[in-house]
């Protein structure tokens, strides 16, 4: 019998997954939250939008009958992380934790870590530095507090409210972009400061690389605590936990 997979998406690893499980021996069911207006698809079945909570995901996955979770949303998704952790251990099913490694610093980097958006933002006041913002939007307001500092925020799309930054331009980009890009968009825009979530992960790695050879001072925002339980570092660790499964 198939086994029925959901895969909890929203990064590159997920979609990977999603579309690489044997479809003879599973039934992926992809999720994603429903924040992205044109988001990359899997070859494979779909859902879209938040399932209500705890309780609510453990109504689906009882309903849809599902056998196992990949919780392979993005290493900052701390919220879904948790339901995950809390709903698939009520329904008394397997889920595994699909986890790229963070970034490590080395040599000649310039990285200060900051423990949150709100800790960048105190780094940044006070002086009028142009601040590349990697960080998403989610907490951006904080930035409001760096008042003399412009801002140029790289996001996938326009976002649907305005932004609350006095001085800002925003660079609507979707990547993986390379190191020479990322060199070339920092000289152009006379960046002197890079804001970052550790998010990990190749695709968006050309950045640091490109502050470093740059010289480009990053506040670096480490990760939220991973949920308990297993953790998978590559999409091939998490086939090999789903061929496991019996
Ligand atoms: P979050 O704070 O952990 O989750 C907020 C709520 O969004 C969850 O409680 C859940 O709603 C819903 N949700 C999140 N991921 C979902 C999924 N894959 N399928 C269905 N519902 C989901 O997450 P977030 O930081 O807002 O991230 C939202 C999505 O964007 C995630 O899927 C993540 O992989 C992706 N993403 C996040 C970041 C980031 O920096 N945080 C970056 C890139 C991509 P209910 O409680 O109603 O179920």
């Amino acid at each position: 019998m198939t086994k029925k997979i959901l895969i909890l998406g929203g990064t590159s690893e997920a979609l990977r997954l999603a579309s690489s499980l044997d479809g003879a021996r599973f039934e992926p069911v992809y999720s994603l939250a429903g924040v992205t207006r044109a988001p990359k698809m899997p070859d494979c079945r779909v859902r879209s939008g938040g399932f209500g909570g705890i309780g609510g995901l453990i109504d689906y996955l009882n309903a849809e009958q599902i056998d196992a979770v990949v919780d392979a949303t993005h290493p900052f998704a701390a919220q879904m992380a948790k339901h995950a952790e809390r709903a698939a251990a009520t329904v008394n099913i397997p889920r595994l934790k699909l986890l790229r490694p963070p970034w490590q610093k080395v040599s000649g980097d310039i990285w200060t870590e900051v423990a949150s958006t709100a800790e960048a933002a105190r780094a940044l006041a006070g002086h009028g530095w142009r601040v590349f913002l990697a960080s998403g939007i989610s907490d951006i307001a904080e930035f409001a507090a760096a008042k003399q500092s412009k801002f140029f925020i790289r996001l996938i799309e326009p976002p649907e409210t305005p932004i609350p930054l006095p001085d800002h331009e925003l660079i609507l980009q979707r990547g993986p972009f390379d190191v020479a890009e990322e060199r070339a968009l920092f000289e152009r825009l006379k960046i002197d400061r890079i804001v970052c979530k550790n998010s990990g992960g190749q695709g968006a790695q050309a950045k640091l690389i490109a502050a470093r050879d740059c010289g480009i001072p990053v506040l670096m925002i480490p990760r939220p605590k991973p949920p308990a339980g297993e953790i998978a570092a590559t999409v091939e660790a998490a086939m090999l936990w789903a061929n496991a499964l019996t």
